[in-house]
């Protein structure tokens, strides 16, 4: 359990920036992690007060405060119209209910799980993340980078794709063993792996639709891919299934797309 000796609830960005500047003092989210990770800290620095749990549509694609829920992008129609309800799909194995309804995607982006649907569909879908500090910065970037005290505000998601994502659990509501998401968009096909067991890498980019339809293309890209293991899978098992999730997510994106097509027509 963790323990907090001062609360606050920040009034603005600045002071939860300022007050989380000292190594003493934790930003708290969802608090679905932290609680388990048994850390004494001098200050919480809750972000619920700033308005950052909105989805908002913009020009370009989507822009999500941080504090927003995994349940609010589960649930919310225009997100889920916008990329073919691939985040009602892909959320839905998290825990439960109660559970997305806390948990945030700030939260999410900040800690790079490796386990994380929500890191790798945000990575396939090319999310950029805004902090306070540094500005906008590419997830693809962040998600290699360590943990700093900055503070993440929002995560820009761009429109005009369509996105897949696959994953493979030992149990419904565990972790997943092997995560893959893919986005098709102008630039072509993007296809992400995460939970290998470690944070999730950008596997191919820009990828011709006729290779990501070609399953030894897929395999030899899935070949090029480092796997590890862990309690739940081995090494083998994943490098095995990791071609199946690839190819399903690539006829994901293009089934989305058809549907889409066949919608417009109607
Ligand atoms: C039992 C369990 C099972 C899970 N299963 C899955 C799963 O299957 N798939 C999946 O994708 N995820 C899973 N998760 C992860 C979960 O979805 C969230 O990522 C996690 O709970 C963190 O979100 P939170 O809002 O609870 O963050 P918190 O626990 O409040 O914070 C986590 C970290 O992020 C930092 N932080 C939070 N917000 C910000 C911000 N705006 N700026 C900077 N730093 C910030 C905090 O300081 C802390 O270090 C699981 C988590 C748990 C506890």
């Amino acid at each position: 359990m963790a323990k907090y000796k001062n609360y606050v609830l920040a009034r603005s960005i600045e002071e939860a920036y300022e007050l989380n500047q000292k190594k003493s003092s934790v930003i708290v989210a969802g608090n679905m992690w932290l609680r388990m990770c048994g850390m004494n800290k001098q200050t919480a620095v809750d972000l619920s007060l700033l308005g950052l749990d909105r989805i908002e549509k913009t020009q370009d694609g989507f822009v999500v405060g941080a504090m927003t829920t995994l349940r609010a992008l589960e649930t919310d129609t225009a997100l889920n119209d916008a990329f073919g309800s691939v985040f009602a799909r892909a959320l839905a194995p998290i825990v439960g209910t109660q559970f997305r309804s806390t948990a945030t995607v700030g939260g999410s982006v900040y800690s790079r799980f490796g386990f994380s649907d929500v890191s790798a569909l945000l990575l396939a879908l090319d999310a950029e993340v805004v902090l306070h500090q540094r500005g906008v910065v590419k997830l693809s970037e962040y998600q290699l980078e360590a943990w700093d005290r900055d503070i993440i505000t929002h995560i820009r998601i761009p429109g005009g794709q369509r996105a897949s994502v696959q994953s493979v659990r030992v149990s419904g509501t565990d972790i997943p063993t092997l995560v893959c998401a893919a986005a098709k968009s102008e630039k072509g096909i993007r296809i992400v792996l995460g939970a290998r067991p470690a944070r999730a890498v950008i596997a191919a980019d820009g990828l011709k639709l006729v290779d990501a339809q070609n399953i030894h293309i897929i395999e030899e890209i899935a070949g090029r891919t480092a796997f590890g293991t862990n309690l739940r899978a081995g090494e083998a098992y994943r490098r095995r299934i990791a071609p199946v999730l690839m190819a399903r997510a690539v006829k994901g994106c293009m089934e989305c797309e058809a549907k889409e097509a066949a919608e417009d027509e109607c």
